[in-house]
């Protein structure tokens, strides 16, 4: 695996990599904590059971497709449904493999991933950056932000926009109502859970108009939470939403 070539720029993540350095010395794999040549890295084995998504891939959720379909082509669940957004892409399979390394990184014991997270996440969404004026993350409630003392797609989020050169804004949007959480909650169920819950922060309202915004989360499942924030991004203005995750889930 090449090295993450991340800049350290948020508070969060340089604390996320300053807690590495103070008690994780020698450096660690960031999947299974064996030993590796410097900090951030996964080992061989844990980097090869990950499956990183390449194309073929539906142009609008970023679906892998099993063959090669040519140039343009939308997954059925896109022709049935256009989402929300306008294209989704993914680093990861949100498999068995992937899944350990993601909920470590999200309950706070593996934050020193962030910057190898980003570096993922922003080669997945290379073509997406490009154009994008703004990236910002999936915004937590602020009781949760408090409880768990980061959001993990900002952390994500703000080595994607360094990565990049793209400019960050973390509290673009506002998480007004606390959601349970949507674990065992069917695609109908988030959808219902995650209306309404966003709103557009008003000290960055002018700075949506006629932007391309690449809105970050560490997991797609059913879209539903990056769809909220997409509607509420294009009724503010937005020329276009796109979504870029660390992993996202496949159905078969
Ligand atoms: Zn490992
Ligand atoms: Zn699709």
């Amino acid at each position: 695996m090449p090295a993450p070539s991340l800049k350290i720029g948020s508070i969060g993540v340089r604390r996320a990599a300053t807690t590495l350095l103070d008690f994780a010395l020698p450096p660690r794999c960031i999947g299974c904590g064996e030993r590796v040549d410097r900090n951030g890295l996964a080992c061989a084995k844990c980097w090869s059971s990950l499956t990183f998504i390449a194309p073929p891939l539906c142009i609008s959720c970023g679906a892998p497709f099993e063959f090669e379909t040519g140039d343009g082509r939308k997954c059925p669940a896109c022709y049935a449904a256009p989402p929300a957004y306008d294209r989704a892409r993914a680093a990861v399979l949100y498999d068995e493999h992937s899944r350990g390394l993601i909920l470590g990184f999200k309950h706070g014991d593996r934050l020193h991933a962030a910057p190898a997270f980003a570096s993922w996440t922003a080669r997945a969404g290379a073509e997406l950056l490009q154009e994008a004026d703004i990236v910002m993350p999936v915004p937590l409630h602020r009781w949760r932000l408090l409880r768990r003392r980061y959001n993990q797609a900002a952390l994500i989020a703000a080595g994607v926009a360094r990565i990049a050169g793209v400019m960050h804004l973390p509290d673009l949007l506002e998480r007004h109502r606390a959601t349970p959480s949507q674990g065992t909650m069917s695609a109908t169920g988030r959808a219902r859970n995650v209306a309404g819950a966003f709103r557009l922060n008003p000290r960055h309202a002018d700075r949506v108009k006629g932007s391309r915004i690449v809105v970050v989360d560490d997991v797609l499942t059913s879209g539903a939470t990056v769809s909220a924030c997409a509607r509420v991004l294009r009724r503010g203005g937005a020329a276009g939403v796109d979504v870029l995750t660390l992993a996202r889930v496949v159905l078969d």
